[in-house]
């Protein structure tokens, strides 16, 4: 009978102990979503008029917005990138689509690329002149034809004939960008390749609740660039890249980022060097660029964001799901 009875009290202590949880410390929740938003990076004056930082801040917030809406209701990383980026370029604070930095002629001459870390499919155009959302037609040479990267008229062509909305050249065309573009012409020994004049280019990284990350970029390139440059941005590696590890957009002097392609090389160093996103994304932009060239947004496979620069300011912002939120022009 003895034994019966503690024989009971033993197994209920144990049912006790199995139902009890570990003791432990306070657990963060794991990130099942983030994003990053950039707006540009370049020599963006600390006295900047308040209203004029203050409508930055209300654009790039309306982006995140947007982005941590859709990602809260499970939509792809693909999707959260081309929409994050069209607003940014119907915005016409921002250097992409309206109010896009013009050529040396005057015209406004788009790239933009977009990629699928989970399939490494992706997409780009480049010097198109009348398609109204540059990154939508990078998505539709993505998935609607076998190319990666189409240019200037034939790019063109290939809008018209998928009806993707096309404007005339002068809807891009703005009177500040005009401004600008006069001045970087009224000044032939400013570095012509400096980001300082041309900031705005726009871009998003995005890791979707599925655990898919991907990258977007779009740019109208640099004020008073030659007719017929291209920049990194549709350049897959250089100005954008996205992975099973890491999806990055960057902004800057583009053929900076073509030398030493930027985008690749930070997801190959988390890759292959173990590195965490943090030291991938720091050497490129603190060791790699030369100083004032810009800047990187980057999101890796676990949720972590590293958003460096090396000009004295980067338009950027991020969210997770945990509730990480941040809106920002300047390190502080
Ligand atoms: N990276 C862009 C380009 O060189 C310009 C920028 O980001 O400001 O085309």
């Amino acid at each position: 009978m003895l034994t019966r009875t503690l024989l009971l009290l033993i197994l209920s202590l144990m049912a006790a102990c199995a139902s009890t949880p570990a003791a432990s410390g306070p657990t963060t929740p794991p990130i099942t979503w983030a994003v990053a938003i950039h707006g540009g990076a370049g020599t963006i004056d600390r006295n900047t008029p308040p209203e004029q930082a203050a409508a930055y801040l209300a654009s790039l917030t309306r982006a995140l917005d947007e982005a941590t809406t859709r990602l809260a209701r499970g939509e792809s990383s693909l999707d959260v990138c081309e929409a994050v980026v069209r607003l940014l370029e119907d915005d016409e604070l921002f250097n992409a689509g309206r109010g896009a930095a013009l050529n040396e002629k005057g015209q406004a001459e788009l790239d933009a690329s977009i990629m699928d870390g989970a399939t490494l499919r992706c997409g780009a155009v480049a010097g198109v002149r009348t398609v109204k959302n540059p990154i939508t037609l990078a998505r539709a040479v993505m998935e609607q034809t076998r190319h990666v990267l189409l240019i200037s008229d034939g790019a063109e062509q290939f809008a018209a004939s998928i009806h993707t909305p096309l404007v005339d050249p002068s809807y891009f065309v703005t009177p500040r960008r005009q401004q600008m573009l006069k001045k970087a012409l009224e000044k032939p020994g400013a570095r012509a390749d400096h980001p300082g004049v041309t900031y705005g280019t726009v871009g998003c990284v995005v890791l979707d609740s599925k655990g898919n990350l991907a990258a977007a970029t779009s740019t109208g390139g640099m004020t008073a660039k030659k007719w017929g440059r291209v920049g990194d941005s549709p350049i897959l590696g250089a100005g954008n890249y996205a992975d099973q590890y890491a999806a990055i957009s960057g902004t800057g002097t583009g053929e900076e980022f073509i030398r030493h392609g930027v985008a690749r090389m930070i997801a190959a160093r988390v890759a292959l060097k173990n590195e965490t996103l943090a030291q991938a994304a720091d050497h490129l932009v603190h060791k790699t660029l030369r100083p004032d060239d810009g800047g990187v947004i980057a999101v890796d496979a676990k949720g972590n964001i590293a958003m460096p620069f090396n000009s004295e300011g980067m338009y950027r912002a991020c969210a997770d799901s945990t509730g990480k939120r941040e809106v920002r022009i300047w390190e502080d």
